[in-house]
């Protein structure tokens, strides 16, 4: 963590050191909320920071340690594409926590393998609004987890210089809205789908069954257990459950044999339940297209978002499609509130790491919008 170690009384007055330190001030309260009383977190600086350097005892002191620590403007990582299966993820997630310390993340679940589902937190505590993001539901569709948390960096660079970008002011979203990011659903999956079979200790015969003997498992869209997580929720399953071609375990399409009856599913569903937010956005690929309507379910602001949406990325808004049981049909459904999926780019899944850029900087608009809520 990049931290440095100050007399307490010091953090009394987090305004005096939003101006010394010239950081938003309620980045430095969101990042101290939980902080031992003699040590202060600094966004934006190296994470070895602070570790070695003496106690501030005044504001001057505090200021002249901090201009000596190291900051982050040569990270490369920060700007970086990466591809993320459920290892890399997990290091990128704490170095991000480490250099942005009001960002903080849990396990809200675990795969059918055990490993765990994380959800990261950005925005001011009693924010009035919430917007949930998710990527990798499908496990072929793993660009959208590397797309979304390299908007994460981006959102937490321009919250330290709070410079504008799309029009927004990045503190002014960070007040408006806490964010709930689940950026890798089905990390089985996505491992499987990088790495293989072999990677993850698993027989082959059970797999390669459901996989219906291709050559690799690059085309993989289900969880470890064959079936379709966005398949899973209940809002008419059974319509989905009886038209879907597969009626077994399969590496796509399969509903389930009832509704949430994998654990990334029910994990899902139960962070939903447990806080429903006011937006869900869910990142998937291919089309370039958002869907936003659910058999009339959707509230009537989703008809301007989607044209904020649709003019800072490209991307078309599409209304109704034929879908049942996903994750966005229930959650309209069930809550009446704003749910959108945006298909990232175009072409045949897994979309190839060349698309990233394009993807990038297509869908980017879209992130910052969902986090901007009219008067
Ligand atoms: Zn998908």
């Amino acid at each position: 963590m990049a931290f440095i170690y100050i007399k307490p009384e010091l953090k009394q007055d987090m305004t005096r050191l939003s101006d010394i330190l010239n950081i938003p001030e309620p980045l430095l309260i969101s990042a101290n909320l939980h902080a031992d009383l003699d040590v202060f977190y600094f966004p934006g600086l190296h994470v070895q920071a602070g570790k070695e350097a003496p106690a501030a005892e005044t504001y001057e002191e505090m200021k002249i340690l901090v201009n000596r620590q190291p900051k982050l403007e040569h990270e490369k990582w920060l700007t970086n594409r990466a591809v993320h299966d459920s290892q890399t993820l997990k290091q990128e997630m704490e170095k991000i926590a480490d250099c942005f310390p009001f960002v903080t993340y849990h396990i809200i679940g675990r795969s059918v393998l055990g490993q765990p589902i994380y959800e990261l937190n950005i925005g001011e505590e009693n924010a009035e609004k919430r917007t949930h993001i998710n990527a990798s539901f499908h496990a072929n569709e793993w660009i959208t987890t590397s797309v979304l948390m390299k908007w994460i960096k981006e959102y937490c660079l321009s919250l330290c210089k709070d410079e504008q970008v799309f029009g927004f002011s990045p503190v002014q979203l960070f007040r408006m809205t806490k964010l709930s990011i689940v950026p890798l659903v089905n990390p089985d999956g996505v491992d499987l789908v990088l790495h293989g079979p072999g990677h993850l200790g698993l027989e082959r015969k059970t797999l390669d069954e459901m996989n219906e003997y291709q050559p690799d498992y690059r085309e993989w869209k289900a969880n470890i257990n064959g079936v379709d997580l966005n398949n899973q929720f209940p809002s008419f399953w059974e319509i989905e459950k009886q038209r879907k071609p597969p009626k077994a375990p399969s590496y796509r399409d399969y509903p389930g044999d009832a509704p949430l009856t994998e654990p990334e599913a029910a994990a899902m569903r139960n962070l939903i339940v447990r806080r429903p937010p006011d937006r869900l956005v869910a990142l998937h690929t291919q089309g370039e297209e958002i869907y936003w309507g659910y058999k009339g379910y959707e509230p009537r602001e989703s008809a301007d978002v989607i044209q904020t949406f649709e003019r800072f990325s490209g991307y078309k808004g599409v209304r109704y499609i034929d879908s049942y049981a996903g994750f966005r049909d229930w959650f309209i459904h069930h809550f009446g509130k704003e749910g959108y999926t945006v298909e990232l780019g175009k072409g045949k899944n897994p979309l190839p790491l060349e698309q990233f850029d394009d993807i990038y900087c297509k869908s980017r608009g879209i992130l910052w919008a969902s986090c901007f809520f009219e008067g």
